[in-house]
């Protein structure tokens, strides 16, 4: 007779792109980063937070950010990223799920991620309410290639990891 896993891990991949522009306050993790551009969208646009609510609600086997808060919904207009991570948060663990940790990849020539990786990581931790140890959070340039090329917008790729049933 087999005996019932006490725990399973479930793993999650989110994905995220915003241009920047001109005008926007440059929030990316819940941050507000000084830079001369920020992203755009129907929401404050933080790439970041959008991808790794992605990655959480993936590994959870819930609907994903788009369905949940579409930007359709005049509710979302403007919304803070961060209040849409905190709901996002409370569903996962609503699932008997606990966050392991994640990891984040930031690929911009937009602003410098090197120099806020640990607000940022201090941020994300705080939302999702592990360690900043359990989040981790790197920057790429993308080498003057692509639609990005020149700081033209941001590309988020998380991962995450989840405990279930424990
Ligand atoms: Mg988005």
């Amino acid at each position: 007779m087999s005996k019932e896993p006490q725990s399973q891990l479930r793993v999650g991949l989110g994905f995220d792109v915003h241009r920047l522009v001109p005008g926007r306050p440059c929030v990316l993790g819940g941050v507000v980063l000084e830079h001369p551009t920020g992203p755009l969208g129907h929401s404050d646009g933080d790439a970041v937070l959008h991808a790794l609510c992605d990655a959480l609600l993936g590994a959870a086997g819930l609907d994903d950010l788009g369905t949940l808060f579409p930007d359709s919904d005049p509710r979302w207009k403007g919304a803070d990223s961060r209040a849409l991570t905190r709901e996002v948060v409370g569903r996962v663990r609503a699932r008997g799920a606990a966050i392991v940790n994640c990891d984040i990849v930031i690929a911009t020539e937009g602003p410098r991620i090197a120099k806020h990786r640990a607000a940022l990581r201090e941020s994300i931790a705080g939302l999702l309410g592990i360690e900043p140890a359990a989040v981790n959070v790197k920057g790429k340039s993308v080498e003057g290639l692509g639609a990005l090329a020149g700081g033209a917008g941001v590309a988020v790729q998380a991962i995450c990891l989840l405990a279930v049933g424990r």
